[in-house]
């Protein structure tokens, strides 16, 4: 078994570098291509856009091969060490685009040696880094252009869900995950949620702590008392929210007021006062974190949770105000876990019972 393993390595390499070899002549024929008028007899618009759709690329792939081929020559080095499989053709394209930005500042023996220290990946990054230091001024005008083209879509799905797309400038985009990164991490050992689920809950989470108090629901009286057959709470932007957000919100002050449907206001955050000022310095000050056994996230991300919850008729006395991050904070209201506090005031946590469908009858005994 090792033996074919280390002969399926072998044989990886070797055809990697034959398809390397073949990339680097396709890349030729393109530039060749570009030169010609073919590609606008046929209608394209340019010779990429004629290989796009004839070859079946992607115009990034194609715009790739094109510059490789026309900087071909002026790196007879880094051609050579493609063919001693030293470097990738992953190396080369990224040497080709630098080329092409830098002009005359393109010196080869310098990125070839770096092409050959570093994967395709962290060449480019090193690549950046060079363009930087042979022309300052223009790469930040070329950053600046690029936050000039940052996009977002929030695109609705049928069950109310939000897909995004987008795209972020170098800057912008690391401005973002900086946020999210430390919102990101891990929040105790009963955390399960894979990093995708752990950045988007983070992506929430930092839209929330921004935008306390801002919600404002419109409701009616039973959903707020979560009955059974009240509809749902509403909120702009939004599907139908369940009672339990509707209570989490009004818990953690979030919740400017409710509008009811027979449109009665009650003005939530003037009725009960927000936990702010001094009550909230107290409350920071004596849990310090999230309680949620092994959770640390720190007071400033949290929400003064009510034992007693406020549509019950919990007070915002301290006695009754534990801090919870956000998604432990969504975990009691939405996701049913119930939280006590135990003689020595820690809290222990009580899982939800999850009951799949209706509750089922007794058995029937067996005829
Ligand atoms: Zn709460
Ligand atoms: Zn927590």
């Amino acid at each position: 078994m090792l033996q074919q393993d280390a002969e399926l390595a072998s044989r990886l390499v070797d055809l990697r570098l034959y398809i390397d070899e073949l990339e680097l002549e396709f890349s030729r024929l393109a530039a060749d291509f570009q030169e010609g008028d073919h590609w606008e007899h046929q209608g394209s618009n340019s010779a990429i856009d004629w290989i796009r759709f004839n070859c079946h690329m992607t115009s990034n792939a194609a715009a790739d091969r094109v510059a490789v081929g026309e900087r071909a020559d002026q790196m007879p080095d880094s051609v050579v060490a493609l063919q001693a499989g030293d470097i990738g053709f992953a190396h080369l394209t990224v040497m080709a685009r630098t080329a092409n930005t830098v002009g005359d500042a393109f010196d080869e023996e310098r990125l070839l040696q770096l092409a050959r220290d570093n994967s395709p990946g962290k060449f480019h990054f090193k690549c950046l880094h060079y363009r930087h230091s042979v022309n300052s001024k223009q790469f930040a005008q070329e950053q600046a252009a690029q936050a000039e083209t940052n996009f977002l879509h929030m695109n609705r799905g049928e069950d109310g869900s939000f897909f995004l797309t987008g795209c972020l400038d170098p800057v912008g985009g690391a401005v973002v995950r900086n946020a999210l990164e430390p919102l990101a991490r891990l929040s105790g050992a009963d955390d399960h949620r894979l990093r995708p689920q752990r950045m988007a809950d983070a992506l929430v989470e930092l839209a929330a702590h921004k935008s306390k108090v801002q919600m404002q629901v419109t409701s009616s009286v039973e959903t707020l008392l979560d009955l059974v057959g009240a509809p749902g709470a509403e909120t702009e932007f939004s599907l139908p929210i369940s009672s339990k957000t509707v209570e989490r919100w009004a818990c953690d002050s979030s919740l400017s007021r409710v509008l009811l449907q027979d449109s009665m206001v009650i003005d939530v955050g003037r009725a009960q006062p927000a936990i702010r000022g001094p009550r909230r310095r107290a409350l920071n000050a004596r849990d310090g974190h999230c309680r949620w056994p092994g959770c640390e996230r720190p007071a400033s991300w949290c929400d003064g949770h009510h034992i007693v919850y406020r549509m019950h008729g919990g007070t915002d006395d301290l006695d009754n105000l534990v801090l919870l991050c956000h998604r432990h904070h969504r975990m009691v209201h939405e996701g049913g876990w119930q939280l006590v506090k135990t003689e020595d005031q820690q809290i222990a946590t009580i899982a939800p019972t999850v009951t799949f469908g209706l509750p089922r009858g007794p058995d029937r005994p067996p005829d």
